[in-house]
């Protein structure tokens, strides 16, 4: 899961791989026309927010906040569009801070604990990086990282996503020769779970039991199969 992907920017649709992108973001000529036109007296501060999988790096999205989101408004952007499959708990920790969904204040083994209601602006700076996690069970691990702070008109929206990484295709763990076209939920942990069309019909798990690969680092885990709010 190393390989570098690729993802469109949503302003000019041009390629690049993740860490282009973050610096592409800034000079697009596509995007400074489009804030452009918001251009009014009201302004605010967004930040751009790099996240990806802490271990399947080859997902990844490139947004902004503004900077009166809350981490609760971040916690529930992830949900949507690469994580939510039956209510987990989950939590940023930042500088130390545990910050969760459910804070259970003598839960913290030493270290602070508080809830999600605070904004943005309070607790992150530029230049942070900083990890997430959904599930303390079958964890997903998340980095995000702070890229950019800038202030710039007022625009309706409190989250923009400006670029996400394009799906990825695998190859048969089974043949290893055609596409992978789902996932076996048991098999995903020992890397035998991406199949083939051809493959799924022998698979010893059963037909019955697979699911759908989707654009997301949580894939076959705990039954998720994607985003309807988000699709790929
Ligand atoms: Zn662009
Ligand atoms: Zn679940
Ligand atoms: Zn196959
Ligand atoms: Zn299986």
């Amino acid at each position: 899961m190393s390989k570098q992907t690729k993802g469109k920017c949503r302003f000019c649709g041009k390629e690049y791989t993740k860490t282009s992108m973050v610096k592409h973001i800034s000079s697009c000529k596509e995007r400074k026309n489009e804030l452009e036109k918001y251009e009014n007296d009201n302004k605010i501060g967004y930040f751009g927010l790099a996240i990806s999988g802490k271990y399947a790096k080859s997902y990844w999205l490139i947004t902004e906040f503004r900077e009166d989101a809350t981490l609760k408004d971040v916690d529930k952007f992830l949900r949507d569009i690469w994580l939510e499959c039956c209510g987990h708990l989950s939590s940023f920790n930042i500088d130390g801070i545990s910050y969760e969904s459910n804070p259970n204040p003598s839960g913290g083994w030493g270290h602070p604990v508080k809830g999600m209601n605070g904004k943005l602006i309070n607790v992150i700076r530029k230049g942070m990086v900083f990890d997430y996690e959904y599930d303390f069970g079958s964890t997903t691990a998340l980095i995000i990282s702070v890229f950019d702070y800038r202030i710039e008109p007022l625009k309706r929206e409190k989250l923009n996503i400006l670029s996400r990484n394009n799906p990825i295709e695998y190859i048969c763990d089974e043949c290893g020769e055609k596409k992978a076209t789902a996932v076996c939920p048991e098999c995903i942990y020992e890397d035998a779970g991406l199949l083939c069309d051809d493959c799924q019909n022998e698979h010893e798990c059963g037909n019955e039991m697979l699911m759908n690969i989707c654009n997301s680092p949580r894939f076959g885990v705990c039954g998720y199969e994607g985003s309807s709010k988000y699709p790929d």
